[in-house]
């Protein structure tokens, strides 16, 4: 699926969509997965991998226990970015393979991920590097780990969202790297295995993401030679980050990014295994948001569709600040009439509120049903406080100076 139709939203999904609205007494909004979709689309994912690549999914893309079972027999393990997401993965049935990473991990969720046995932790500074060493030696345990590195990179290679190659909260500088392998190796309980780049996300251009690859590959045997074994180093993962386009049809071209990748290693003598751990190029696809049309005016010489729901569900708009394509349902679908141009917003008491701008609609009405595509990854999980399944704040309300 290099070509995808935003505007296309498959008949079963529409025939469920209205379904549920004939059935509710007010106005609907709801997130609809595709679960078929979703296998159809991580086996695709799969079919082009060369082979010995692993495919991992970073769950805090959309962590729903139904997503999580449906990609589980069809993903090699699972990344992990918080405490949160490890407690939701300890208490289901899954068996994948996990790793943790992210900066700013907690003590409490360190020892909570070594004790339910993840595969990995990739270390993200040289002082994570001491304090997992001591709780793996309370725990009595060794614990592998990839150095997660933020490596030097030329600018052409940025993003929309760049986590590497200039200042960030994110990983390891390399020019650090000698002294944190170094550091590694001298915990009696942490064994290195290799390492971690996860340079960027929302990167829909092959051609700017091929050559990132390539500069880790090319990195590859000089940080392996850092180690006292270089043998023992056996791990690259390359992270996610491959984009997903919400505003016309040509998609991430994973195909000949994985032709590539496949010839780069054949031409290595001593490859990596290398590991992808995508999240939104995996789910986006597989959602849809839908809202109902409460009320249409105009106001100051534009029109609103006002719609059940909004940014409280589905802040992807609003956080990429783009017009995300709607699809118009009419409630009944043979209704003729002029087209206009609406402005889609949801019932929060906010400006900000808008999903998107000049939606082309012809001859919009109360009760129609408008349809979100692309809904499946950042979409209900990143719109709330339960964002990276990080707890809720604690409440404090003081009063005449004593708690
Ligand atoms: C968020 C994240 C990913 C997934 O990023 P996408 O842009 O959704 O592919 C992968 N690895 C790490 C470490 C992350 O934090």
């Amino acid at each position: 699926m290099i070509h995808h139709d935003p505007n296309r939203v498959p008949t079963v999904i529409q025939s469920f969509c209205r379904r549920l609205a004939d059935n509710a007494d007010d106005p609907v909004s709801a997130f609809v997965y595709d679960l078929d979709a979703l296998v159809q689309r991580v086996r695709w994912l799969r079919s082009h991998l060369p082979e010995g690549v692993e495919l991992f999914y970073a769950i805090k893309a959309n962590s729903e226990a139904s997503i999580l079972n449906t990609l589980a027999p069809w993903v090699d393990g699972f990344d992990l970015s918080s405490g949160g997401e490890v407690q939701k993965v300890i208490g289901s049935d899954l068996t994948n393979a996990c790793v943790l990473s992210g900066p700013g991990k907690l003590d409490s969720e360190l020892r909570l991920a070594i004790t339910a046995g993840v595969e990995r932790v990739h270390l993200e500074s040289l002082d994570e590097i001491r304090r997992l060493n001591t709780l793996a030696a309370e725990a009595g345990i060794t614990q592998r780990v990839l150095l997660r590195v933020n490596p030097v990179l030329p600018q052409t290679l940025s993003s929309r969202l760049s986590m590497a190659g200039q200042p960030t909260p994110f990983g390891i500088e390399e020019r650090q790297l000698a002294e944190a392998v170094k550091r590694v190796e001298g915990s009696e309980h942490l064994e290195l295995g290799g390492f971690h780049v996860h340079a960027m996300s929302h990167q829909t251009d092959l051609h700017r993401h091929q050559p990132l690859l390539d500069g880790l590959l090319d990195k590859w045997p000089i940080w392996q030679a850092l180690a006292e074994h270089p043998a023992t180093i056996t791990q690259l993962n390359v992270g996610g980050g491959m984009g997903v386009n919400y505003l016309g049809p040509d998609q991430f071209n994973w195909p000949a990014l994985c032709q590539h990748l496949h010839q780069r290693l054949a031409w290595l003598s001593n490859p990596p295994r290398v590991r992808f751990e995508p999240g939104r190029f995996i789910t986006a696809y597989c959602g849809y948001y839908l809202m109902q049309i409460i009320d249409l005016k105009h106001n100051h010489g534009e029109e609103f569709a006002v719609c059940r729901g909004g940014t409280h569900h589905f802040r992807l708009p609003a956080a990429q600040e783009h017009d995300h394509p709607v699809v118009h349902l009419p409630a009944d679908p043979g209704r003729g009439g002029s087209e206009r141009r609406v402005t889609v917003v949801g019932q929060l008491c906010t400006p900000k509120d808008v999903m998107a701008r000049g939606v082309r609609m012809t001859e919009p009405r109360r009760g129609d049903l408008l349809v979100l595509p692309l809904a499946g990854a950042y979409g209900y999980n990143i719109s709330h406080a339960d964002f990276l399944c990080h707890p809720r704040p604690d409440l404090h309300f003081i009063h005449g100076g004593s708690i």
